[in-house]
């Protein structure tokens, strides 16, 4: 990487370089359809302006041809790695990464199945017209309630993640007289993040079983005749960068399958998601193609030593799909130059806090997981020299931060439109209403366009469940969120 000609914050961390322009748009962090014009960022055609003045701010904006893009991208990957190696490959989107009704038809229409992990995502599936046969139910606690409806409308599959609920799922199987279509979810041992991977004999987690039990969880689901075990499943972790943890985790979950076929048939593994993207420009993670191809080799390299036949592999990739397709644009508020110590000899720099009409109520990643974001100005681009800053919330919290630390123009003011890149997944998905803040619109663009496919939230959303509310002329609340102004006119309107 080109060595700035701007001194570095001795505040910063150390994988933050210098930008020589902190206006730029670093490629790969960006959804596909991001670009500046006339210094403004725009997004799917549609100038970041334009939105704001539409749906104000926060707001989540979704790139739409980028998130079908990446959605068929990633099924024609595994599909063509898979049938290269003279198999077959499914993929199911993780929903949990961001799910509503538009999204969903998206993934159909490219081709993906669905997974979702509760009731309420199901029912988003279903009301979507995903066919339930493409659907997969994942859960550690799944209710009673929740595995009978996922049973009576005829699910693909459960993901069975205990002793205790392929009784469960049996049962309501057999009281709807049909014959279920389940997985085992097991722990491979190998953990994942990035770029290393830690494989371990046995882990401490709430989610599946030991490997090492797997065999007797089969052979009691396959006591049920209203069950059929399609295989084993293991998710290994999140934001991972290349493709050794999941060889691993394939060649352990692959030997256990060879002792399982003996029993009976055992047509399909699933090796979960968790495939990363780039937060900031020091992430380097691998193309789909490029992982997909890896891990069907290893696949094939590990049947042809074990002498069994490949079987059909799952995956559920969710970030990689909308992650980098979405994109937060707040309004910036104030700013605070703070002076802080980071030598024991008392020596200082500023770091410049700037707060924005958002915050870990849109953006839990941050406070959550010590997540990285990247963040520029939108709506125009200037000359001033880059300063470190830190993005930070309104909530009261002091780790309301949504950007902990990269650079922008040092002339950013009170007014400035700010983009924080790759907040597609697990943002409005895992948003809270904290501090009574209403969740932002996902409005979706493409070719020009926008609309709303989830409306935001409203004071009268959030009195409205309050159960000592009295709704009364005086109290209507005037104000809609997110607080900058909203059109009245019906399409888009948030109140
Ligand atoms: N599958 C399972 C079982 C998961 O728990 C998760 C995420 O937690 C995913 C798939 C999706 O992971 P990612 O969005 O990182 O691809």
């Amino acid at each position: 990487m080109a060595v700035s000609s701007f001194a570095a914050n001795p505040l910063a961390p150390d994988w933050l370089s210098v930008p020589d322009d902190a206006n730029a748009l670093v490629s790969g962090l960006w959804s596909r359809t991001v670009s500046r014009d006339a210094g403004e960022l725009t997004v799917g055609g549609v100038r970041s302006s334009e939105l704001v003045a539409h749906y104000g701010t926060p707001l989540y904006v979704v790139d739409e041809a980028d998130v079908r893009a990446r959605a068929a991208e990633t099924r024609s990957a595994f599909v063509d790695a898979f049938e290269r190696i003279g198999s077959a490959a499914k993929v199911y989107y993780a929903g949990k990464a961001f799910l509503s009704i538009e999204v969903a038809r998206w993934m159909t229409e490219a081709g993906l199945n669905v997974d979702v992990c509760s009731g309420g995502e199901l029912a988003v599936a279903l009301a979507a017209g995903v066919d339930p046969m493409n659907l997969g139910f994942h859960g550690n606690n799944k209710s009673l309630a929740e595995i009978d409806r996922a049973v009576s409308v005829g699910i693909g599959a459960i993901i069975i993640d205990s002793a205790q609920e392929i009784e469960r799922v049996a049962a309501a199987a057999e009281r709807h007289g049909r014959v279920q279509r389940v997985r085992l979810r097991v722990n491979s041992g190998v953990h994942a993040h990035t770029h290393a991977f830690l494989a371990t004999a046995h882990e401490d987690q709430k989610f599946g079983i030991a490997l090492a039990d797997a065999t007797d969880a089969v052979a009691a689901i396959r006591q049920h005749p209203a069950l059929d075990f399609l295989g084993l499943h293991c998710h290994i972790g999140s934001q991972i960068f290349g493709a050794d943890g999941f060889a691993e985790s394939a060649a352990r979950l692959l030997a256990v399958h060879k002792r399982l076929l003996v029993g009976g048939h055992v047509p399909e593994l699933n090796l979960g998601g968790g495939f990363g993207v780039a937060y900031t420009a020091a992430d380097d993670p691998s193309p789909i193609r490029e992982l997909a191809s890896r891990i069907a080799e290893t696949v094939a390299a590990a049947c042809a030593d074990l002498d069994i036949p490949v079987p059909v592999v799952a995956f559920e990739p969710g970030r990689s799909i909308i992650g980098t397709a979405g994109l937060t644009l707040y309004t910036a508020g104030t700013s605070k130059d703070v002076r802080v110590a980071y030598q024991d000899d008392g020596e200082t720099a500023v770091r410049r806090y700037v707060s924005v009409d958002g915050g870990m109520s849109d953006n839990a990643r941050t406070a959550l997981y010590g997540a990285d974001y990247s963040v520029r100005i939108a709506n125009r681009v200037t000359d001033a020299p880059p300063a470190l800053v830190r993005v930070a919330g309104k909530h009261c919290e002091s780790g309301d931060i949504v950007v902990d630390a990269d650079y922008l123009p040092a002339d950013v003011a009170p007014g400035d439109v700010l983009a924080v890149a790759a907040t597609g997944a697990y943002c409005w998905s895992l948003a809270s209403n904290y501090n009574h803040v209403g969740r932002p619109a996902v409005v979706a663009v493409r070719d020009g366009s926008s609309r709303v496919i989830v409306r935001g939230e409203t004071e009268a959303d959030l009195l409205a469940r309050d159960a000592a509310y009295v709704p009364s002329a005086a109290a209507e609340p005037a104000t809609a969120y997110p607080a900058t102004e909203q059109p009245t006119d019906g399409e888009g309107a948030q109140a």
